[in-house]
C-alpha cells in the first residue's frame, strides 16, 4: 500500500542557510505521526513544506504515491489546522466551519450537509448560529477543526495547535484530537514541543534535532531506547 505521506530526502534552504538537512519518512494510511523538537529545530518549515505553503529545495514530498513536490496547496488534499484565532469573528460557527467550501462553489445542500456532519463529530451542534466571541476557547479550537474536516483531507497537519490554551484546555483539547482521529481514522502529522502531547498522542514520534531526524519510533521504543542523549533529554527517559 501507498503510504498517505512521503518524504524522500527533502532539504529546505533559505538562502545559504539550510534549515531541513535530507528528511526521509513514510505516514502510513491512518498513522498518527508527531514531530517533536525544540524551537527552531525546522518542525513548522517542514510541516509547512507537506502542506505546500513553502517550496520544497530538494528531494520530494509524495501524497498517496502521487510527486506532489511542486502541487500547490489547494491540490494536495491535505487540510492544515491552523490555531483557532484564525475564525472569523463576524461569521457564525456554521459560516465558519463551511467557509473553505462555499469560498470553493459547493452546492449549498452538500454544505449544509457537511457542516452539520463536522459539527456531529466535534460536539458542535448546539453553537452553530453563535459568534466566535461567544464561545469558549475549547470551542473556538474545534470550529477550527470542523474547517478541515468539511474538505474531507486524505490527511491533517497540525502546528501547535494547542499552545495558545491554558493547561487544563490543552488536556481537553488533547482527548478531542485522539477521539478526532479514532473516529476518522485520517492520517495525522501533528507538530508540538510538548512531551506529553507527543507521548499521549503519537503512533510514532520523530524527534527532530537542527533539521535533520534523531530518531523515529514509537513513543514507547523512544522513552526506553533513546538513541543518544538528545532525544532521551528531549523525551524525559531515565538516564
Ligand atoms: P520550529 O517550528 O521547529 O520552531 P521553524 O521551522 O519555524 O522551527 O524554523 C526553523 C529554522 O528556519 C529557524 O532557524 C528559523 O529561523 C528559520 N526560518 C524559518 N522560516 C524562515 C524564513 N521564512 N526565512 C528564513 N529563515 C527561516
Ligand atoms: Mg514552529
Amino acid at each position: 500500500m501507498n503510504a498517505q505521506v512521503e518524504l524522500k530526502a527533502v532539504e529546505k534552504w533559505f538562502g545559504e542557510a539550510q534549515v531541513i538537512k535530507g528528511v526521509d519518512l513514510a505516514v502510513a494510511p491512518g498513522e498518527f505521526v508527531v514531530f517533536v523538537g525544540p524551537s527552531g529545530c525546522g518542525k513548522s518549515t517542514l510541516l509547512r513544506m507537506i502542506a505546500g505553503l513553502e517550496e520544497t529545495s530538494r528531494g520530494q514530498i509524495l501524497v498517496e504515491g502521487r510527486d506532489a513536490t511542486a502541487e500547490p496547496p489547494s491540490k494536495r488534499g491535505l487540510a492544515m489546522v491552523f490555531q483557532s484565532y484564525a475564525l472569523y469573528p463576524h461569521l457564525t460557527v456554521r459560516e465558519n466551519v463551511g467557509f473553505p467550501l462555499k469560498a470553493a462553489g459547493m452546492p449549498k445542500d452538500e454544505i449544509a450537509r457537511r457542516v452539520d456532519e463536522a459539527a456531529r463529530a466535534l460536539r458542535l451542534d448546539a453553537y452553530l448560529d453563535r459568534r466566535p466571541r461567544d464561545l469558549s476557547g475549547g470551542q473556538r479550537q474545534r470550529v477550527a477543526i470542523g474547517r478541515s474536516i468539511v474538505r474531507q483531507p486524505t490527511a491533517f497537519l497540525f502546528d501547535e495547535p494547542l499552545s495558545n490554551l491554558d493547561a487544563a484546555l490543552r488536556v481537553e483539547m488533547r482527548y478531542e484530537i485522539a477521539k478526532l482521529h479514532q473516529q476518522l481514522g485520517t492520517a495525522m502529522i501533528y507538530v508540538t514541543h510538548d512531551q506529553i502531547e507527543a507521548m499521549t498522542l503519537a503512533d510514532r514520534i520523530v524527534v527532530l534535532e537542527f533539521g535533520k531526524i534523531a530518531q523515529v519510533g514509537t513513543p514507547r521504543e523512544l522513552y526506553t531506547a533513546p538513541a543518544n542523549l538528545f532525544v532521551a533529554q528531549f523525551i524525559g527517559s531515565p538516564k
